[in-house]
């Protein structure tokens, strides 16, 4: 991607009242913008970052056995009557409207009511079972804070995931395999070290979920973290009586404020029996199904990332997620030969499928790296008249800061075996 073409902008004020870290660096980077409080547009740069985690998420549940689908967010309001949940007094965060041909219809803020009723039509035996059905979609919750950014907003993609299993030990297997493919996923976006799970409320069914929090200043949540074990217990839940069942003790715990980027959740019998989806077991005898539900938001992990990882500089994304792999600062002021270098070196590394953004803009230099830092891809490569000289590039990692001079050989070598 030349950046000369790029429609977005970097900038070098947030605009005013916005107030979190996260919304105020992405804005001014060009990842995205914002249409107003609690709703955001995700710009290329966004979109690409957005992508890359959904990829990674998609890429955890595949392995634990998720069958992928794409729900739709109109909801029908007799299907939610029937498990209680239609009404503004039982969920709050609703955004409901009316059809012209009659009729009220609510926008999806979660989706284990038309799912399960879906179901029905897909089990009825033992032998349909287990199952777990996950999407990527759109969510509505009419949410009355909106101050942190990207992730808190109206409107946000969930990858949520519902398992249908027919014994409670069964599903506990499920829901431990779920457990470790969402460490493993905040390990590969780089937020594994900050991100603990977490016990906490657990409704109706079950007296815990697990949520997973980030450790972070722009956290809503307050949780008490026992390093050594790594796991923490929310403060909605957090007594003498749990520590104790917990086996935690109170003087190896810390209170810290944290995002909760993912929760999972066991569901029990719930919505089975509200919506009738049974199963026949081998002796043709009637029960109803067992649910667990797993929510993240990739949009609020995005914004994690940026809270938990970026420097005054700007933002740092690690590899696996970051927009393009490599920044490539042109210093050519009208230098043919840098020019030509440089648009060597861009077709090289777009051949051997790296992810190049290529700064071949008629600004400054200290323009370009401010812009650079901002943006915060993992690597710079600067091709100037200077390294035209030395024949080696100069390459500067986001992260560390470290320069290092390399040939394209060298480069392209170290590229392949970044992690
Ligand atoms: P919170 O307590 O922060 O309001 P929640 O417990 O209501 O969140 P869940 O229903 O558990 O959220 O949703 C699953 C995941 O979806 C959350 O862990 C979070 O990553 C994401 N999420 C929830 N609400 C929002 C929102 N308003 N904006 C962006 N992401 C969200
Ligand atoms: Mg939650």
């Amino acid at each position: 991607m030349r950046q000369s073409q790029l429609f977005t902008k970097t900038r070098r004020e947030a605009p005013q009242g916005e107030v979190s870290k996260n919304a105020q660096l992405l804005i001014r980077a060009g990842y995205v913008h914002k249409e107003m409080a609690g709703a955001y547009t995700y710009l290329l740069l966004g979109h690409r970052v957005l992508q890359k985690i959904i990829g990674v998420i998609r890429d955890e549940m595949n392995k634990i056995g998720g069958q992928e689908v794409f729900m739709t967010s109109l909801q029908d309001p007799e299907l939610w009557a029937k498990t209680g949940r239609w009404s503004d007094e039982a969920v709050d965060i609703w955004f409901k409207s009316q059809l012209k041909a009659g009729g009220d219809v609510g926008l999806a803020w979660s989706h284990e009511e038309p799912l399960t009723s879906l179901m029905r039509e897909h089990i009825s035996s033992y032998r349909d079972l287990p199952r777990y059905v996950y999407q990527f979609q759109t969510k509505f919750r009419n949410e009355m804070r909106a101050k942190s950014g990207i992730m808190r907003t109206r409107e946000f993609i969930m990858k949520d995931l519902y398992s249908f299993s027919t014994t409670e030990a069964d599903f506990r297997k499920f829901y431990e395999l779920c457990a470790q493919a969402y460490l493993a996923i905040f390990n590969r976006v780089g937020i594994g070290e900050q991100t603990y799970r977490t016990f906490a409320s657990g409704g109706s069914f079950s007296k815990f979920s697990d949520e997973f929090q980030t450790v972070s200043e722009a956290g809503e949540d307050f949780i008490y973290v026992d390093e050594g074990k790594r796991i923490a217990v929310n403060k909605e839940v957090y007594n003498p009586e749990v520590l104790t069942e917990l086996g935690l003790d109170k003087n190896n715990l810390k209170e810290m404020k944290a995002i909760e980027v993912g929760n999972i959740f066991p569901l029990g019998t719930r919505f089975s029996d509200a919506l009738g989806l049974t199963y026949k077991d081998e002796e043709g005898k009637e029960h109803p199904v067992i649910m667990g539900c797993y929510g993240i938001g990739p949009g609020r992990l995005m914004g994690t990332i940026v809270e938990t990882l970026s420097d005054d500089k700007g933002i740092v994304w690690p590899k696996s997620i970051a927009p393009f792999q490599v920044h490539l600062i042109e210093l050519s002021n009208g230098n043919a030969d840098v020019h030509n270098e440089a648009q060597e070196l861009y077709r090289e590394l777009t051949e051997a499928g790296v992810e190049v953004l290529w700064d071949d803009r008629d600004a400054r230099a200290g323009e370009k790296f401010a812009d650079s830092d901002l943006i915060g891809i993992p690597l710079r490569v600067v091709v100037s008249e200077k390294t035209l000289a030395a024949g080696k590039f100069e390459c500067t990692q986001r992260s560390s800061g470290k320069t290092e001079y390399m040939s394209l050989p060298d480069l392209t070598e170290s590229l392949a075996h970044a992690e």
